[in-house]
């Protein structure tokens, strides 16, 4: 595995006229944990996304474990992996979404299994036992046969943290994770990925829990307007933000 995980270069993504992402640059460390601070709008879904190859880059690269997954010049030389390479890479890239996205009609049981078997091509014993280890991981052994419906919001999201991992993902990407959930269950949301951070696993966390950023980040980020602003540990970013766009964000978020 290589000492840097995920880098961002140049990044530029425009949908129609409208500029997202200007220039991004950003270094994931393996082992490290990001948070991604940021108002809404400053493109940093889009961000993800491009890491996660659901959206091409206009310039710049990306590469995840060594291994460059777009790439555009600035005289519009085009590189990317074929299609098949790219869904390979997505399955090694966890993604955990605001909204969840379980499969509804499936067990929970079954919605960690599905992936591992028609991605993987695990034998189904084989993933059936990693599924009751990573639901006992995140505390939701009893709900195995449940459907997602039936599940509060935090633990439909400690699912779809579990069914993440059940990929081996090489890194974990959460976008706003608790952001749909009342907040009585954010909690216990962010108490799993704080096991996963203590854990060694590689994510990178877009979040506005500015609480959660100090204790778990290594590295913060706060975005505005398509470009990384500033970034750094917590104690320089969240305590003496050097840019005045940093600063106005922070004093509102709390
Ligand atoms: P954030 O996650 O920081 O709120 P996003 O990356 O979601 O920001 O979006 C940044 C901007 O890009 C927003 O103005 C949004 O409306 C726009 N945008 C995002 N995705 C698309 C898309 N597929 N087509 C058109 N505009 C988009
Ligand atoms: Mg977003």
């Amino acid at each position: 595995m290589n000492d840097v995980m995920v880098e961002v270069r140049g990044v530029h993504k425009s949908f129609g006229p409208l500029e997202v992402l200007r220039g991004v640059d950003l270094t994931v460390r393996t082992g490290e944990v990001t948070v991604i601070l940021g108002p809404s709008g400053s493109g940093k879904s889009t961000l993800l996304r491009t890491i996660n190859h659901l959206e091409k880059v206009d310039r710049g690269r990306v590469s995840v474990d060594g291994e460059l997954i777009g790439y555009r010049g600035a005289r519009g030389r085009l590189y990317e992996l074929k299609e098949k390479e790219v869904l390979r890479q997505r399955t090694r890239i966890g993604f955990v979404f605001q909204d969840f996205n379980l499969f509804p009609h499936l067990t929970v049981l079954e919605n960690l299994v599905e992936a591992p078997v028609s991605a993987l091509r695990r034998p189904r014993r084989e993933a059936e036992a990693t599924a009751r280890r990573l639901l006992e991981r995140v505390g939701l052994s009893d709900k195995a046969d449940a459907r997602p419906r039936q599940l509060s919001g935090g633990q439909q999201q400690r699912v779809a943290i579990a069914r993440a991992l059940a990929l081996e993902p090489k890194v974990l990407l959460f976008d706003e994770p608790t952001s749909a959930l009342d907040p009585e269950l954010v909690g216990e949301v962010l108490d799993v990925i704080k096991d996963l951070a203590r854990a060694g696993t590689t994510m990178i966390v877009v979040t506005h829990e500015i609480g959660f950023a100090r204790e778990v980040a290594d590295t913060v980020v706060f975005m505005d307007g398509g470009t990384v602003v500033e970034q750094g540990p917590p104690a320089a970013v969240l305590d003496a933000p050097a840019h005045p766009r940093t600063r106005a964000f922070l004093s509102k978020a709390v």
